[in-house]
């Protein structure tokens, strides 16, 4: 059978993908563990200006967005679908559950069947009874330095229901770390890597561990771009051509990974678009091809997505 991606608004063949973003969120509620007022996206104040990017990103020929809020991060699927529809866009819904500190209780509460068997409904069935099906398993994280026992728990319910339904899992690696830790994890579960992408790449500065885990036939996200707090993109350029230079241009994802009010264009940031309206145009002025930045942003994505 042929693979699809599994979108929002139904399921796609994978050459109807012309540019992704694979790391990204368009409704989210964090700012209730964080403690602020910022990292909430998709209400009245940011919908409009989130709509305005989408828009342009549709200019740009962008017309996939993976959006990795899951449950406990206060996702929105029913907002997702809309927004798909209203732009014309494919969006791909995550499942699975991000890190300790965002944690509902039912990672605790359900066995590790049982919260296999919750998310392998979401790809399969729906979303909390929205008619809606998740695409995606992400973004499913550690902690800095750490996978704590509930973290390596929700790990392993996502392998496990992985193998019953095959869909691409995406993680979250926090500030770059415990990638290979991570692969440990999908190896003793007897998971292959093609579905695998390790999230959060770029803000590892120890490129042995990213080749490490290209070898093993994973993808990696440099999806933080424009995050300059983190790592200047510079720094991120030099790292990236150093990995095509390897012959890992078949493995590498890119993306932004917005998850603030203040990352938005209108209200001061850089923007989902910056990728596509400034980053690729840097990566171009150092040599690198259409063909490549064509299989970052459009063919990797939809082999990662497909299953
Ligand atoms: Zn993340």
């Amino acid at each position: 059978m042929d693979k699809k991606i599994q979108t929002v608004t139904g399921e796609i063949k994978k050459d109807k993908i012309k540019g992704a973003m694979v790391h990204e969120h368009l409704a989210m509620n964090l700012s209730g563990v964080r403690g602020e007022t910022t990292s909430i996206l998709g209400n009245q104040e940011t919908l409009p200006a989130i709509s305005e990017e989408l828009n342009t990103l549709k200019e740009l020929g962008v017309n996939t967005i993976v959006e990795l809020t899951n449950i406990g991060m206060g996702r929105n699927p029913g907002l997702l679908k809309e927004l798909a529809e209203k732009n014309e866009l494919y969006i791909v819904a995550g499942t699975g559950y991000y890190k300790e500190e965002y944690y509902p209780p039912e990672v605790v509460e359900l066995s590790l069947e049982e919260l296999a068997e919750k998310l392998t409904n979401e790809i399969l069935s729906d979303m909390e009874n929205t008619g809606i099906k998740a695409g995606v398993y992400g973004e499913i994280g550690s902690s800095y330095n750490v996978i704590t026992p509930s973290e390596q728990k929700v790990f392993r319910a996502v392998a496990r229901s992985h193998k019953v339904t095959g869909a691409p899992i995406s993680t979250h690696c926090e500030l770059g770390t415990m990638g290979l830790e991570q692969r440990k994890i999908f190896d003793e579960e007897d998971i292959s890597p093609e579905k695998i992408s390790f999230g959060h790449q770029d803000l590892n500065e120890n490129i042995h561990e990213q080749l490490e885990l290209l070898r093993w036939g994973a993808f990696i996200q440099f999806d933080t771009v424009g995050k300059v707090r983190y790592r200047t993109d510079e720094a991120r350029i030099q790292n990236l051509l150093e990995l095509l230079d390897k012959g890992f241009e078949n493995n590498i994802l890119l993306s932004c990974d917005i998850t603030r009010k203040t990352y938005l264009k209108k209200f001061g940031g850089h923007g989902y678009v910056y990728l596509y309206d400034s980053f690729l145009e840097k990566l171009q002025k150092q040599g690198v091809t259409c063909d490549i930045i064509k299989k970052m942003t459009v063919e990797n994505p939809s082999r990662f997505l497909a299953f």
